[in-house]
């Protein structure tokens, strides 16, 4: 399979509001996974000054767009996979605190953090993750020399929702190269397969029957080499139902799905970057424990979730 044939450029009429909202009514349970990544600080829509993203984006509609879809559907869950910080003034000016405040009343329920979550260093992040009233989740970071952030950051949560019981752990690419090393100070990068074996391990120990990873690691570029990207997971790592990716910025308009050496599938899917796409995933328990997925992106436009 062509994986790459699946990265879009932007995803322009990809979806219109009738069919992203018009999805209840079906008698199986079903949970609405919504998601985003490299929000990047894009608080405002993009500019209107003739670029292709203009006017795309805004927390204020992608607001609008999440509180719709909680009023259709019953079992609704809201993610973010990463790099939340870093690419407007507003984080220049406010060191994050706009983008965890929008977060907060947007209504997320767990983030994972990206490498650009340290451009402020362990002093930024002491100020900003304290006030998400979100969970944060990384299960290949070591947290427990940066002291007061310690707390903060969990390996995986569980979320119980209706008849679905979720397990989410996070994954962060390699720091190095990316993040000098005065800026995670206490912070010790860990073995990203070894740190998802064991999160998964512990998941479906719990009894959890969605297994979802939020991954900062990236979808393959040509320019990687043999870097560990989303698409090598399910070959490395049992049991992921679901990998919410981050990092290298790539629309996947539909989900890639990868068969396991094990039996199985893992879907991988990512949102592209600032806020253009809300991503939604709709999960319903299908026979013998098995999982149906599919998926439904929305674009962040004003002729979506006008405000
Ligand atoms: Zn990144």
């Amino acid at each position: 399979m062509d994986r790459r044939r699946f990265i879009g450029s932007v995803g322009l009429g990809l979806t219109v509001l009738s069919n992203a909202l018009g999805r209840s009514g079906s008698s199986a349970p079903q949970l609405t996974i919504l998601q985003t990544n490299d929000t990047h600080s894009r608080i405002d829509p993009f500019p209107m000054d003739g670029g292709r993203n203009q006017g795309l984006g805004g927390v204020a509609r992608r607001k609008v767009l999440i509180d719709q879809i909680r009023r259709r559907e019953e079992h609704t869950l809201l993610v973010d996979s990463g790099d939340i910080f870093q690419g407007t003034p507003y984080y220049n000016l406010y060191g994050g605190e706009v983008e965890i405040e929008a977060m907060n009343q947007m209504g997320y329920e767990v983030a994972t953090v990206g490498n650009h979550e340290f451009d402020n260093g362990i002093e930024g992040l002491e100020k900003t993750m304290p006030k998400a009233g979100f969970e944060w989740v990384s299960s290949n970071l070591d947290w427990s020399g940066a002291k007061s952030l310690a707390p903060l950051v969990k390996p995986w949560t569980i979320r119980e929702i209706g008849p679905f019981k979720v397990g989410l752990f996070g994954l962060l690419c390699e720091l190095e190269g990316m993040v000098s090393a005065s800026h995670h100070e206490g912070v010790v990068y860990l073995d990203p397969v070894e740190s998802a074996r064991r999160s998964v391990h512990e998941l479906r120990a719990r009894g959890c029957n969605v297994i979802v990873c939020l991954s900062h690691m990236g979808f393959p570029t040509r320019s990687d080499g043999e870097q560990l990207r989303d698409d090598r997971l399910p070959e490395k790592v049992e049991g992921v139902d679901l990998v919410l990716g981050g990092h290298s910025h790539t629309f996947l308009d539909e989900l890639v799905e990868l068969r396991r050496k094990g039996g199985g599938v893992t879907r991988i899917t990512q949102q592209g970057w600032g806020g253009m796409r809300l991503g939604r995933v709709d999960v319903a328990l299908g026979k013998s424990d098995s999982l149906v997925i599919r998926q439904d992106p929305l674009l962040v436009s004003p002729a979506n979730g006008s405000v």
